[in-house]
């Protein structure tokens, strides 16, 4: 029997990949127009990151971290998000000897073992930024609007932005046990696993897709943004006025507490209104205490995480998933090997000059050739003999018009030139 791909996991086939190039071509351009860097961390590091970095009682490291032991007995994990890398490599790298602050964005391959379903895969793609060194609104403000500008430069329609603020640690605290003591009245009416969360981490039942959990919820559970402090309020407001001029349209949810422990003040998350359970196009927020948690100096940080895969299915679903695939500039159909040989070193110079050159490898026939070039959509075909090598001249044929033109060998580039195919 074949071998298959693990559950969980997909090839990107090559017919996808111009969406692939698409999103991916988006995020370098709205990132690097704020002047974000592109950081690149390793696929794996050390168990104890991901742990100290996510928080032990997370669903990620409790339940769905892929950990081994390597030949060295070094525990090891692929890693689950990219927050935590990220920020090692800062305090690693010392980047705040450099510049107060870094603005630094990324793309790439994450692993959780969840179970597998319509956007919920167990080898996903993430892109995301993560500002580092400043605790002013301005920073989430930007975090936030550079997230909304990759989905309105997508071309996705149905989108929504929803944004809270959960104060700091300490406020939190405080509210966590008002919020133990509101709904502890009603504990045996939650879902079993809300009940599981209730003393592990009580703001989990927020993310309980039950509705009859989110009415229990909104019935009796104290709104967090009723108990921030003065500062954290002002922070706040500040985050959403700087939203409201530049005319971005959100949601205050004070449900919106998201899963992971390390978040402060402003959390925020774009949902995908054509996405069925598995809605969360991406998701954010500050955290101020991540930097020192992972041993560097106090550091105030934002970012935000998007995933890959999701935004596709959301491209699809509005049917705007399709992206203009390369196709030749030139297609050479050659007769026989000698013809092949003698193309060869024009086929390379027009190549270096960035056009996109076909020719056969499969000797097949000129009838075989002319239906290839037409399902490529070659712009232009020329077939080679011992003729045209000999006299010097070729036809030149455009497949869109079916207009042809004699023409010398040296002028293959200029009339290849007038129609050029960006790559
Ligand atoms: P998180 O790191 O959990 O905050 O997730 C950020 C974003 O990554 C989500 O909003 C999703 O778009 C995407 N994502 C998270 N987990 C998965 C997964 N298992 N499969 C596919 N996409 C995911």
């Amino acid at each position: 029997m074949s071998i298959k791909a693990i559950k969980g996991t997909k090839d990107i086939l090559p017919w996808e990949s111009p969406l692939w190039h698409h999103v991916e071509t988006v995020c370098r351009e709205v990132f690097s127009s704020a002047f974000y860097q592109e950081i690149r961390t390793p696929v794996f590091e050390k168990t104890e990151l991901f742990a100290r970095g996510i928080g032990e009682f997370s669903d990620i490291v409790s339940k769905e971290m892929y950990t081994f032991q390597d030949k060295g007995g070094e525990w090891l994990t692929l890693r689950p998000e990219y927050t935590a890398s990220v920020i090692r490599s800062y305090i690693q790298h010392h980047y705040e000897q450099q510049s107060p602050l870094h603005k630094l964005w990324y793309v790439g391959p994450l692993f959780r073992q969840e179970r597998p379903q319509a956007g919920r895969l167990r080898q996903f793609h993430q892109f995301g930024i993560e500002l580092i060194g400043s605790e002013y609104p301005e920073a989430d403000a930007e975090v936030i609007t550079l997230a909304c500008e990759i989905y309105q430069k997508v071309g996705l329609r149905e989108w929504e932005l929803h944004i809270n603020s959960i104060g700091n640690t300490k406020d939190r605290l405080r509210y966590i046990q008002l919020l133990a003591e509101s709904l502890k009245p009603h504990f045996d009416a939650f879902c079993p696993v809300c009940r599981k969360r209730f003393d592990i981490n009580i703001l989990r039942l927020f993310d309980c897709k039950n509705k009859s959990c989110q009415k229990l919820l909104d019935d009796h559970a104290p709104k967090i943004t009723d108990h921030l402090s003065p500062e954290d309020n002002a922070h706040f407001e500040q985050v959403c006025k700087l939203l409201d001029v530049q005319g971005i349209t959100y949601t205050i949810n004070p449900k919106l507490v998201r899963g992971l422990d390390y978040y402060t003040r402003t959390t925020f998350e774009i949902k995908g209104k054509q996405l069925g359970a598995q809605d969360a196009l991406c998701g954010g927020g500050r955290y101020d205490n991540l930097v020192e948690e992972l041993g560097g100096k106090s550091t105030p940080a934002v970012g935000f995480a998007a995933g890959v895969e999701r935004l596709i299915l959301a491209l699809e679903a509005e049917k705007i998933a399709d992206v203009p695939a390369s196709r030749p500039d030139l297609y050479i159909a050659t007769l026989d090997v000698e013809s092949y040989q003698g193309i060869l070193k024009t086929c390379t110079t027009l190549r270096h000059q960035g056009f996109v050159i076909e020719t056969d490898l499969l000797r097949r026939s000129v009838k075989a050739m002319m239906r290839d070039a037409n399902k490529k959509q070659a712009q232009y075909v020329t077939v080679i003999g011992p003729e045209e090598l000999e006299s010097g001249t070729l036809t030149l044929k455009n497949l869109q018009t079916g207009e042809t033109s004699q023409i010398a060998w040296n002028e293959l580039g200029k009339a290849l030139g007038k129609e050029r195919h960006t790559l």
